[in-house]
């Protein structure tokens, strides 16, 4: 078995964190033991471009129990959790390609391990992997059923695919359906960012100024964790509807160039590029944390970073790196500026992973049984699996619901009865 990984002798605490997150991921055990029976991906393979972490290690062995001959490599130089690729090689026979840290080009070679293992399948967070495939593997074009991608960022690229003409198979937009992003999104990287900031730096956010660059769904659930832990957030945004709730949520909403200027911390979870730039850093607070938790690691101007410093120290603490300004003002960046929740802490915690991934495994299920039907288009999935998903999720929580009478559908469905 071919692989590449930072060290297997890290398998047994892999295989620990694997087993410990396992245990908070129901829904999508429950879909494995199913899978076990009915082998809906028998004869398929799979290649698998995600963030190589404990929740992502049951995925993987849901799509292999399954009938999937799959592998996996990263999705960020930075994100993998080399003990459970290592666990993932040796105790589930699964190839990984990731290892932690890794330069770019070692990224790149990664990718193209997975593409060449042929795949019918594919799994992106981000769309490297399809579009990879796109500009240079036009031999797999006639094989793929479909794809399935986990992130916002993907999705704004593929979506740009399919305008163009270019999308050679069909794909499934995991990240837009309820159970993914209203719950990852919100209160996955509401956690998880929080978590990495505070592993990064143990910094006490109670009475700080904790600056928010966007208010999709990522951007409310940081704020509303960060306001829970004492923080006193400021939110920035370009969007007027998202401004107008961010300010009725109860957050003071300003242009950025005044933000940095209270900022203790600020965090961008845009999606876009260069949301924070030399104007911005030019008047930042002296001791200002900045880092990212969305899209790539561009979010933050880095160059222009580095140009304005006179000196760099990089890791001051793990994770984070010192510039000072000519001034001498100190400015911490955290994780390289790169997703700063999967980098410094461990990603979202495997409970709302749990939905994610169970809607990931169920989306691959969907894309084999509507082969025929599926064209070279950018999907979501039918309310009936994200009822389904949002279903089992509540019946492991314990929760029950009510259902509708007959009469209560009766009125639903009547125009007749008016005022
Ligand atoms: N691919 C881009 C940005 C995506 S990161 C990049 O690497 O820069 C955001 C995605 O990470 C979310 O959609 C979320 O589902 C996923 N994610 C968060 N925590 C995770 C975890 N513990 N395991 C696997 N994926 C995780």
């Amino acid at each position: 078995m071919k692989y590449d990984i930072k060290d297997i002798n890290l398998a047994d605490l892999g295989k620990r964190r694997i087993l410990w997150a396992d245990k908070d991921m129901p829904v999508l055990s429950k879909i494995r033991e199913r899978f076990e029976k009915e082998k809906p991906f028998a004869g398929l393979k799979m290649s698998c471009c995600l963030h190589v972490t404990a929740e992502t290690a049951n995925l993987v062995r849901t799509l292999k129990a399954g009938g999937a001959d799959v592998v996996l490599c990263a999705s960020n130089p930075l994100s993998t959790q080399d003990d459970v690729a290592a666990s993932l090689v040796r105790d589930f026979g699964i190839p990984v390609f990731a290892i932690k840290g890794e330069d770019n080009e070692t990224y790149y070679k990664h990718l193209e391990s997975a593409i060449a293992h042929s795949p019918n399948i594919t799994m992106d967070d981000g769309a490297d992997l399809v579009s990879e495939i796109l500009k240079n593997h036009p031999e797999l074009y006639g094989q793929i059923l479909g794809s399935m991608e986990e992130t916002t960022t993907g999705v704004i690229r593929l979506k740009a695919m399919e305008k163009n003409n270019v999308l050679k198979f069909p794909v499934i937009a995991v990240n837009d359906v309820q159970t993914k992003y209203m719950f990852d999104n919100r209160y996955g990287t509401g956690q998880s960012t929080l978590d990495g900031i505070i592993r990064a730096t143990d910094v006490l956010l109670a009475g700080k100024t904790f600056v928010i660059a966007g208010y999709g769904w990522c951007g409310r659930g940081l704020a509303e964790r960060a306001k829970g832990m004492g923080a006193n957030v400021i939110v920035t945004e370009v969007n007027p509807i998202k401004a107008l709730e961010a300010a009725m949520d109860g957050f003071r909403v300003m242009e950025m160039i005044d933000a940095v200027k209270e900022a203790d911390i600020i965090c961008t979870v845009t999606g876009n590029i260069h949301v924070l730039r030399k104007e911005h850093f030019e008047v930042m607070k002296d001791g200002c944390y900045i880092c990212n938790s969305g899209h790539f690691d561009v979010e933050i101007d880095i160059p222009a970073l580095k140009e304005l410093a006179e000196e760099i120290n990089e890791n001051v603490r793990n994770f984070v790196d010192e510039y000072v300004l000519a001034d001498g003002r100190k400015i911490y960046l955290l994780a390289e500026g790169r997703l700063v929740n999967l980098s410094a802490a461990e990603g979202h915690p495997a409970s709302v992973m749990d939905m994610s991934f169970a809607t990931q495994a169920l989306a691959s299920e969907y894309v084999v049984k509507n082969k025929d039907k599926l064209e070279n288009k950018v999907y979501v999935l039918p309310e009936e699996i994200e009822q389904d998903i949002a279903f089992t999720k509540l019946a492991t929580m314990g929760i029950k619901i009510d259902q509708l009478t007959e009469e209560q559908k009766e009125y639903l469905s009547a125009w007749e009865i008016g005022t």
